[in-house]
């Protein structure tokens, strides 16, 4: 029988007999496990304890969750960043003078991974003299990704446990580790069948106890400088410089600063790498950067939240996609590498031939270029379907209509389909302008219908609009989110509004962009601007990217919904590329030259501005600072008058939408999250040096009200859902 030594909130201790003893981390008050600050306090009273137990021979450390540990507490960040050097030196040697204590434990401990163990975590389990993981459990280090560095020891124990070349790797990129690579490198000692955990991990920790390891050796080992000449740790690092700077956002230089405290301390004992660590952790986390990026994650979580509990509801075993065209391939591809199986149907029969040649090639070129298993390959395509026979839809759990935007064609299309669909499956959409609640008349079970609207291309954006229309059910929803999780993507739910979030507000983006080019300012000198300023492309290349037509298209249907402001007056730059036949990188030609085959590059034209300057009424002096400006406000209220109307349901949904969906640069937060800092009054009194520019300058009610009662948009919280 298992004696109770300790029943903490957080976590417990156990003796297990015969000297042994297991610390279980057991999170009471929420279904996962994090290192936040009451629980490391559980934890030190943890260590302690069996620092102190007679007979002790080992320590197993466990979870009783799904996950062990998923890092720290993402709620005390903010607070953490704000905090003086020497409180915050003070917080992180609270944590690693525990993780130091469990180190040199009288006895050898062994801990148990098993589902996600992720920052923190795996410092914690560094810090183990044996871990052990179950086959399907990861591990990930994202602290660069999120702005700041490992403050644990990661740095310090990662690359003495698995070599510096891995711990570089994993560190700087931040990415998922599976278990199989994890015993490669030597974190793990072996991965068994997850069943099986526990158990393994007793068996393991008699025979330590028993002294059939030396686990004072692996202590030793741990304890030294790196075993490398000072050449062999500059070539490691100096050799990943360059892959790490092009994976890493650029604006954001976690994960070089990591790089750099790896080389910094490789070669220094232990204790003197820790407090290396410790002086650049601190170093990282007073930037503007961190903080920002810390709110972001949390209004990710937040928005993914439900669709996790919704995504455990529900199976999606079989899919429908109805239209094989650009997007019709790419969702039923996704659905298929996320092993769901796929009816793809399609009018025309050459286009079907089309869509599966297509996506047989696009998975050749990632079978060679190492990013795909060629079995995985072969599984994939068998997974989808081609078909030109509704009947097959017959079994399916969700089909997804993406036929050509007109909502004549769309509307027949659902008609039809839904007679063949069982009578619980969903039906969905993924128009991105036709009104949903319009589509929806008609059908026999409207309350089965939504929009789950996905961004080109599919496989890489990582977010979809889930759009309610007026009869959508709340189920209809819940479902729909957990289709979404199942295909990889972040969903944000969004009422049923002319252009829903994104096309809007990138739209109204857009139109400060044509707005400063009718003030003859130079496109490319915009792009240069904007992609200094974080995003990824300019708004001159990300309309040729979409296309000038379809950019054009998509105005025309904004402006009509939304006359007393996203009209542009005139002709503006779009029309005249369009009348131009400028249409963009699918024709070569738009706002840029497109050259090479495959990856095309982007050159200026020289003919553009004479091409765009009869456009140009006026030509005002405009500064860099004044261009950024102009370019931002029109976004951000746009985004505030989407929150207004209800049309999403909190500004933290809207940063996420931001950022996956419009590309807003991540590390700046989202457009709430910079106003909020900026403070709302002080942002109001900027829009109004624009204000004669048009309506796009000028805020709606709810924002002008809530900068003159000096709120903030921080006060919303998570909102009901739109
Ligand atoms: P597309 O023109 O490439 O493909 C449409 C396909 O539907 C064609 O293969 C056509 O043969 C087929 N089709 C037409 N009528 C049909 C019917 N009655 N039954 C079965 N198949 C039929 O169009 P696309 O670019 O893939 O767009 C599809 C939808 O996705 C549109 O609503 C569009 O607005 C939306 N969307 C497109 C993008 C994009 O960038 N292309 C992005 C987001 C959303």
């Amino acid at each position: 029988m298992n004696e109770m030594l300790m029943q903490g909130q957080y976590l417990r201790v156990l003796s297990l007999g015969c000297g042994l003893y297991e610390l279980v981390f057991d999170n009471q008050q929420a279904g996962i496990n994090t290192l936040s600050r009451p629980c490391i306090s559980e934890f030190g009273d943890a260590i302690t304890l069996l620092k102190d137990l007679e007979g002790l021979r080992g320590v197993l450390i466990s979870s009783d969750h799904e996950d062990f540990i998923v890092g720290g507490d993402i709620n005390e960040f903010d607070r953490q960043a704000r905090l003086p050097r020497q409180e915050l030196i003070a917080l992180l040697d609270e944590m690693n003078n525990w993780l130091n204590r469990l180190e040199h434990l009288p006895a050898p401990s062994v801990v148990a991974l098993g589902g996600d163990t992720l920052g923190g975590g795996v410092e914690l389990a560094l810090a183990c003299d044996y871990r052990l993981m179950s086959s399907s459990a990861r591990l990930r280090l994202p602290h660069a990704r999120r702005g700041f560095l490992p403050g644990w020891g990661g740095t310090v124990r990662l690359p003495r446990v698995v070599g510096l070349d891995s711990a570089i790797d994993w560190i700087c990129t931040g990415r998922y580790v599976e278990a199989d690579e994890a015993v490669q490198t030597g974190l793990a000692v072996t991965a068994v069948a997850p069943d099986h955990l526990r158990i393994a991990a007793l068996e393991l920790l008699e025979q330590c106890a028993e002294g059939e390891f030396d686990f004072q050796a692996l202590r030793r080992h741990k304890r030294q400088a790196l075993p490398m000449s000072k050449l062999g740790v500059r070539l490691a690092v100096e050799s990943s410089r360059d892959r790490i700077a092009q994976v890493s956002d650029k604006h954001q230089p976690a994960a070089l600063q990591a790089l750099d405290t790896l080389l910094e301390q490789a070669l220094l004992p232990a204790e003197q790498a820790m407090a290396i660590e410790t002086q650049r952790y601190v170093e990282v986390v007073s930037s503007e950067i961190t903080p920002a990026l810390t709110s972001l994650l949390r209004s990710e979580l937040r928005t993914k939240h439900r669709a996790r509990a919704e995504l455990k509801k529900s199976e999606f075993h079989r899919v429908g996609v109805i239209g094989a065209g650009v997007m019709g391939r790419a969702i039923a591809t996704q659905a298929a590498v996320k092993r769901m199986r796929v009816v793809m149907l399609d009018a025309k029969d050459e286009q079907l031939i089309d869509a599966v040649d297509e996506i047989a090639a696009r998975l050749a070129r990632e079978v060679k270029g190492k990013r795909l298993d060629a079995e995985e390959r072969v599984g994939i395509l068998t997974r989808i379907r081609p078909t030109l026979s509704r009947e097959e839809f017959a079994r399916v759990d969700l089909a997804i209509e993406a036929v050509i935007e007109d909502p004549g064609v769309k509307t027949v299309a659902l008609l039809t389909i839904e007679r063949y669909l069982p009578e619980d499956a969903i039906l969905a959409t993924n128009t991105s302008a036709i009104p949903v609640g319009g589509l929806a008349r008609g059908l026999k079970r409207p309350q089965q219908f939504c929009g789950i609207h996905f961004f080109n291309p599919v496989a890489t954006m990582p977010m979809v609009e889930v759009v309610r229309a007026a009869k959508t059910s709340d189920e209809t929803i819940g479902r729909a989110l957990g289709f979404a999780m199942a295909m990889g993507k972040t969903p944000v739910v969004v009422r049923d509004c002319p252009g829903f979030f994104v096309n809007r507000v990138l739209h109204s983006y857009f139109m400060g962009f044509l707005f400063l080019v009718r003030d003859g300012v130079d496109p490319y000198r915009i792009d240069r601007l904007m992609e200094t300023y974080g995003w990824s492309l300019g708004p001159a290349r990300t309309l040729d990217k979409l296309g000038i037509d379809t950019s054009v298209n998509a105005g025309r249907m904004l402006a009509a919904a939304y006359p007393e402001r996203l009209t542009f007056p005139g002709e503006s730059a779009l029309d005249r590329l369009r009348s131009l036949r400028r249409l963009g990188r699918k024709v070569g030609l738009g706002f840029y030259r497109y050259v090479g085959g495959g990856r095309l590059k982007s050159l200026p034209d020289s003919s553009l501005s004479s091409e765009l300057e009869p456009l140009a009424v006026r030509h005002p002096e405009v500064s860099d600072r004044e261009i950024v400006e102009r370019m931002m406000i029109p976004l951000k209220i746009e985004a505030a008058r989407v929150l207004e109307e209800g049309n999403i349901a909190s500004p933290a949904e809207a940063d996420v939408a931001l950022v996956l969906g419009v590309g807003y640069p991540a590390f700046r937060g989202g457009a709430f999250y910079a106003m909020n800092r900026e403070g709302l009054g002080r942002f109001v009194a900027r829009c109004r040096k624009y204000a004669e520019l048009g309506p796009i300058y000028q805020p709606g009610l709810q924002l002008r009200e809530l900068a003159v009662a000096g709120r903030s948009y921080s006060e919303w919280g998570t909102g009901d859902e739109a």
